[in-house]
């Protein structure tokens, strides 16, 4: 290897590129160095005759302007520009309008807890995480459950929701309940009819339809402030039935939105039927999202808020109790639609899934839960920083699986340690001529040698030894070709006997064949003292095979690389029967 070849001197090259443009135009030799290993894995045994190589280009590469470094990156290799850009973009979220005009920065996130939370609830958490913490500001946590028909909360869902935010890394400062804030959305409510500008409407819903259709006041709207409050009265102490009667906030009748003209602020629901799993049937009137999320974001001095542009037509009625009670309406940014493609997100779709038990729970592999995503292994930065990437422009912007993999990849990379798992049924594989026992000692993570080994011993039977290695191997193998089995031994085939599924080969020696031609590297087992590994994919479907002893030592919680395989989280571990159970996370 003393003249290095074209193919790996365009891989340094391509590292040194990125590195440079990732660091200001200047790149380092060791995170170029490691860049190739993890590219290309069976160079790492030759880091002494590289390093020159890398020193000499780095150098090359770092006396280019960083314009030059960047147009050659754009040339040869664009996907690397477009991957760290998420890197890039995330250092430089916009600023927030008017953030110098307010004392404290208040943001906060509102979700109702009828279901956990998903990818796509990622986005206004982050965010208005991000900014809170950006302007040393406070971010909010509002539980709306006003609906206890038809967006019913379910008490577990809070703790969830709470846990779920936790997880992403985002501190509430600050944590509301509206279902606790009834009295307060009840003295407003009355204040609003008592200034005339709310009022009891006891039209049919029909009726009201056709009001609003033609843009006429319904007879409700010229009550006087005491016949609304009698009535109101009413609504409160249980003497109406769901709908009988609503409170509806005056607008514009011949608003351009019908959606707007005189909007619901208060039903009745039928509380017996319905009751709110943390108030009972104390309440029968409920106020609407729009009415309680206006109170709030004022009474909390929520100054900037962050969410998506389905919310545009909410603005403009929550705009009205903010004029009529005189007050600033907060700065409002409404980012674009996320389309998430190839997750299960619907929050119905979810519940009736997991109702009719096709899926397991709500942390099932096959959904887009920030639950299902924990459990697979999924790091809560890569989910950060892909948000990041999307920010609050208000164009739709897409995430892929695909992206999520990589930079969830990328994380991992350097901390999950390398093992072996063997799919079912293995195929065994006897090398011949072998007289003594042979040791592998193969490092529990390439690049990080100080986290220790793994050992891995076999010892010969009549000059034999024998080995699991997997199916797909086997297949893909030709007679008299040479393979090595990783860490331990070079061998040539010489028959594949696909009736019994063996097969058999010659010892070639231990030494790793250096750089000559393409060896093929294959991972194995023996045949004795493995554990059992399940693996639930994310088709929920199941893997089983067999997998290194020291998995058993492993926690549950870490994420670990079968090598050639993917990554994996641990889920459960029983010493007793050496059993694992362990999530797929992705390739
Ligand atoms: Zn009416």
């Amino acid at each position: 290897l003393s003249e290095i070849d074209e193919f790996i001197a365009s891989i340094i090259f391509k590292y040194a590129l990125l590195n440079a443009y990732k660091h200001d135009g200047k790149a380092q030799v060791n995170a170029v160095l490691s860049k190739i290993f993890s590219e290309l894995p069976k160079y790492r045994s030759f880091a002494k005759t590289l390093l020159p190589h890398v020193e000499r280009i780095v150098n090359e590469v770092n006396s280019m302007t960083i314009e030059l470094q960047k147009k050659l990156l754009e040339e040869r290799w664009p996907e690397l520009i477009k991957e760290s850009k998420a890197v890039e973009e995330e250092k430089k979220l916009p600023p927030l309008p008017n953030a110098d005009k307010v004392t404290i920065v208040k943001t906060r996130f509102a979700p109702n807890p009828d279901a956990p939370l998903h990818l796509g609830s990622a986005r206004p958490i982050i965010l208005s995480y991000e900014y809170a913490k950006m302007y040393n500001g406070k971010f909010i946590l509002r539980f709306e459950d006003t609906d206890p028909k038809t967006k019913r909360p379910v008490l577990e869902f809070y703790d969830m929701i709470k846990d779920d935010i936790i997880w992403l890394g985002a501190k509430c400062d600050e944590l509301y309940i509206q279902s606790d804030r009834m009295n307060i959305y009840y003295d407003l409510a009355r204040k609003l009819m008592e200034m005339g500008y709310a009022y009891v409407c006891t039209c049919p819903a029909e009726v009201f339809k056709k009001y609003k259709a033609s843009s006429e006041e319904c007879p409700c709207r010229s009550r006087s402030v005491e016949e609304n409050i009698e009535l109101w009265e009413k609504m409160i102490n249980h003497s109406f039935k769901e709908g009988d009667a609503v409170v509806r906030i005056k607008t514009d009748m011949s608003h351009p939105n019908p959606s707007i003209r005189d909007w619901v602020a208060f039903r009745i629901i039928d509380i017996k039927q319905w009751p709110h799993p943390r108030t009972g049937d104390k309440y029968c009137v409920w106020p609407t999202y729009n009415f309680a999320c206006a109170i709030d974001d004022h009474l909390m001095g929520v100054t900037h808020i962050l969410r998506g542009r389905e919310h545009e037509v909410n603005t403009i009625k929550q705009k009205y109790i903010f004029k009529y009670f005189g007050w600033t309406y907060p700065e409002a940014i409404h980012f674009g639609r996320m389309k998430l493609s190839g997750w299960v997100l619907s929050k119905s779709k979810i519940a009736e899934g997991i109702k009719r038990g096709i899926y397991r729970s709500w942390d099932d592999p096959r959904l887009g839960t920030l639950a299902a995503l924990r459990r697979r292994g999924f790091r809560p930065e890569a989910i950060r920083e892909i948000i990041l990437s999307v920010g609050i422009k208000s164009t739709s912007a897409s995430i892929s699986l695909e992206n999520l993999y990589s930079i969830n990849r990328r994380i991992l990379e350097p901390e999950a340690n390398r093992f072996f798992f063997i799919p079912s049924p293995p195929l065994k594989l006897n090398v011949h001529g072998v007289s003594s026992k042979i040791e592998a000692k193969i490092p529990l993570h390439p690049t990080h040698i100080e986290r220790g080994y793994r050992i891995l011993s076999v010892t010969p039977a009549n000059n034999t030894i024998t080995v699991y290695i997997q199916a797909s191997d086997a297949h893909s193998m030709n007679v008299n070709e040479t393979y090595r089995l990783m860490g331990l031994l070079n061998f040539k085939v010489t028959n594949i006997d696909y009736a019994s599924n063996v097969v058999d080969s010659v010892f070639l020696g231990v030494e790793a064949l250096k750089l000559k031609g393409e060896q093929k590297i294959i991972h194995w087992l023996p045949l004795e003292g493995n554990a059992n590994a399940t693996i639930v994919m994310p088709d929920a479907s199941e893997t089983k095979g067999l997998c290194d002893y020291q998995c058993l030592n492993l926690k549950i919680g870490e994420v670990i690389q079968f090598m050639r395989f993917g990554f994996v989280r641990v889920d459960n571990i029983n010493k007793d029967s050496a059993e694992l159970t362990f999530y797929y996370t992705h390739p």
